[in-house]
C-alpha cells in the first residue's frame, strides 16, 4: 500500500461520513482505473428501503456498462468496509481487479454485536470466500478507528 492508496481510502471514509450525514449507513467506495483516474465514487443509499444499494454494487454495474474487460481487470476498488458477499460476487462477475478496504467484515460484525444490533440477513463471509481470484488488501489499521466511530454514531443516533 502506498500514499496514493491511502489517499483513495481516506476518500472512502469521507464518503462514508457523507452517507452518515444523509441518514444512511456509513459506507463509501471509489473506483480507480489502472492509470490512477477516479472513474466513479458512491456511498451507501439503503435508507430508502432498497438494501441492495451498496456503493460496491453500484460500482460493479457501472464498470460493466462503461469499461472494457481489460479496463475492469486493471482497476482497483477502494472501500471503507470490506465487500459483503453480494458485492464481492458482483465484483467478481464483472471481472474487476483488486480490492483495498479499511475495515473487515469481521470487524464490522463485532462492532454491531457490541452495539447490540440485530444480525444481518447475509452471512459476513470474507471476500476470499466468495471471490477467490480477487486480490484483496485490508484492513488498514491507520483508518479503522475512523470507520468504527462512524458506525457508532450511526447506530447510537437511532
Ligand atoms: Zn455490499
Amino acid at each position: 500500500m502506498n500514499e496514493t492508496d491511502l489517499a483513495h481510502l481516506k476518500r472512502t471514509v469521507a464518503l462514508a461520513k457523507e452517507a452518515l450525514e444523509a441518514g444512511d449507513e456509513p459506507f463509501g467506495s471509489v473506483l480507480v482505473d489502472a492509470e490512477g483516474n477516479i472513474c466513479m465514487e458512491d456511498r451507501n443509499r439503503v435508507a430508502g428501503g432498497d438494501h441492495t444499494r451498496h456503493p460496491e454494487f453500484e460500482i460493479a454495474r457501472w464498470a460493466a456498462n462503461n469499461m472494457t474487460p481489460e479496463q475492469r481487470a486493471g482497476a482497483t476498488v477502494y472501500t471503507s468496509g470490506e465487500h459483503c458477499p453480494m458485492c464481492a460476487a458482483a465484483h467478481a462477475w464483472v471481472g474487476l481487479g483488486r480490492i483495498m478496504y479499511v475495515s473487515s467484515s469481521a470487524q464490522l460484525t463485532s462492532w454491531l454485536s457490541e452495539l447490540k444490533m440485530t444480525k444481518s440477513p447475509v452471512n459476513p463471509l470474507p471476500i476470499e470466500a466468495v471471490a477467490p481470484n480477487v486480490a484483496v488488501y485490508g484492513p488498514v489499521p491507520a483508518l479503522v478507528e475512523q470507520v468504527h466511530a462512524l458506525h457508532r454514531q450511526f447506530h447510537q443516533a437511532d
